[in-house]
């Protein structure tokens, strides 16, 4: 084993992993080591076997033209530029865009074992799923399918933010959580058609609010954007420190945070 590994820091890039996973890890990065013929396991070893386990083998055979290259950049870039600025979202440690599993790119995140969220947290993170497809929308005017995933996701979580915290006033706080397990609620509906009418409404108009904001924030920061793009079309991954230097410091954001959370 390197000596200079951080054993520190490697168990707060794998919150909540278990034993086996992280044996599993281990095991990985000795076999990525030795592939390599290197006589210590090194950080970016670890790096490499965390990635591969929460995303999937890299697949750098898989053929992307440079159009496509193009779109997947200034997507992961929109992801990334949304949810820096937006102090509630976890901190990302590396934006890619090589090809892993069936996704083109990714944006990473370091979750922090909170175990409460607050509505705006919620809502910024609608902001940094969304800030793909906006940056796609204001880069090349039209959008793609490869915001797929992104979209499932804020979807499910708007209308958990809805039905089951009660964080929307007009349906108020209720919550058609079931907790015994007994009920589905994709089945039969505990409200009235009324009721689901309303939840519909809310979730379009929830999700809408929070791809303005997404779009706001990237028309703004434009520069960055442009910035964080190239340099992925350039060297396909960039890791914390250097987002910290094209993007700047993380802002603390109070501002912000009253302007996206003071909505209907
Ligand atoms: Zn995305």
């Amino acid at each position: 084993l390197d000596n200079h590994i951080d054993i520190k820091l490697l168990a707060a890039e794998t919150p909540g992993f278990s034993g086996a996973y992280i044996a599993n890890i281990c095991n990985d990065a000795a076999l990525i080591a030795a592939r390599r013929k290197a006589t210590f396991i090194e950080k970016r070893d670890f790096a490499d076997a965390i990635d591969r386990v929460i995303a999937g083998l890299e697949k750098k055979s898989k053929i992307i033209s440079p159009e496509e290259k193009r779109v997947v950049a200034y997507h992961e870039a929109g992801h990334a530029v949304v949810s820096w600025l937006l102090p509630e979202v976890d901190p990302l440690v590396k934006v890619s865009i090589v090809p892993r599993g069936k996704s083109l790119g990714a944006a990473w995140y370091l979750p922090e074992e909170k175990q409460l969220r607050s509505e705006s947290a919620f809502r910024q993170n609608l902001s940094a799923t969304l800030g793909g497809r906006a940056a796609e929308e204001l880069v090349f005017g039209e959008v793609s399918s490869g915001a797929l995933d992104d979209l499932e996701k804020v979807t499910k979580e708007a209308y958990a933010m809805i039905v089951y915290y009660g964080f929307n006033k007009k349906v108020g706080p209720v919550s058609f959580y079931d907790s015994t397990g007994q009920r589905d609620i994709t089945i039969q509906k505990p409200y009235s058609d009324a009721t689901g009418e309303l939840i519909d409404k809310e979730v379009r108009l929830l999700v809408g609010e929070a791809y303005s904001a997404a779009k706001t924030l990237l028309t703004e920061n434009r520069e960055e954007l442009e910035k964080l793009a190239g340099r992925l079309l350039k060297q396909e991954v960039i890791e914390k420190d250097e987002l910290k230097e094209l993007l700047g410091e993380r802002p603390d954001g109070k501002a912000k945070l009253i302007e996206l959370t003071t909505t209907s």
